[in-house]
């Protein structure tokens, strides 16, 4: 039997919390690295659903991108969604490990995931730091196509609908720069390292104004859509290790998440 720090330290050991943003809350948010941990479920967003969908499955440990506990808690009551999760989590015993910005960053993380599902080739940092590590990513497609197709193709690849751009639909583009999430304050270092398109989620009226003035094109696939891929590829890793080591462990990639932000 391992325990829920078995799993962390293979966290730790990808995905350092050291990477993490200092205004970040990141590491076991509920319940007890010494805990058994039989069952473990990877998601994006620890919603209720999720939460209910974790107990209903036996889960022993939560792996999650966003923070349940983020803002300051006064109190743990059912009167509101983060309280009524942390009540449930701890009735059934389920523990919660977060990994978010240092996701983010490391290298082998989400960005990389996310440049792999395009698949981009000759990969590099976008916004590099010290080590190997920074956000966002930039690489190229294997030919040239135009914005609105690009546009198409991400929209296909990444399993969403209202994908929104910024530039001409027929401008040519072959450098892609991703940031999974919100990542559109990045444009000047695309601009800088030569994108043709920066793609990422939660790009503002004012961004986009900004960036139309620019050579560099932009596409908005949405926060969920350019993180949608956390769940299944994190899986896949603790899955692959599982085996590796021997671990008797199941692994669930919570699959049944949403856009809480719908196109019509
Ligand atoms: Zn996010």
């Amino acid at each position: 039997m391992i325990v829920a720090a078995d799993i962390i330290a293979y966290m730790e050991e990808l995905f350092p919390q050291s990477l993490a943003e200092e205004w970040d809350n990141v590491g076991l948010q509920v319940g007890s690295a010494s805990s058994p941990c039989r069952t473990v479920m990877t998601c994006l967003t620890v919603t209720e659903a999720a939460a209910e969908y974790a107990a209903e499955t036996s889960v022993d440990l939560i792996i999650s991108h966003h923070p349940l506990i983020f803002a300051p808690l006064k109190r743990v009551t059912l009167d509101n969604s983060v309280g009524r999760i942390i009540y449930s989590l701890v009735t059934h015993r389920i523990s919660l490990f977060v990994g978010h910005t240092n996701i983010d960053r490391a290298e082998g993380g989400l960005n990389d995931w996310l440049a792999e599902s395009l698949h981009l080739l000759d990969v590099g940092v976008l916004e590099p730091e010290l080590d190997e590590s920074g956000y966002g990513r930039i690489g190229r497609l294997q030919s040239k196509m135009t914005l609105a197709s690009l546009a198409k193709y991400v929209g296909e690849v990444l399993g969403i609908q209202g994908v929104r751009i910024v530039g001409p639909n027929d401008r040519l583009v072959q450098a892609v720069a991703v940031c999974s999430g919100s990542g559109s304050h990045l444009w000047p270092a695309a601009l800088a390292q030569g994108a043709d398109v920066l793609i990422t989620g939660d790009v503002k009226y004012h961004t986009a104004l900004d960036v139309s003035s620019t050579s560099l094109a932009m596409i908005d696939a949405g926060h969920f859509g350019t993180e949608a891929v956390f769940a299944s590829r994190l899986a896949d890793l603790l899955e692959e290790e599982g085996k590796r080591r021997q671990w008797p462990l199941r692994v669930i990639a919570y699959e049944a998440e949403t856009d809480p932000m719908a196109a019509v």
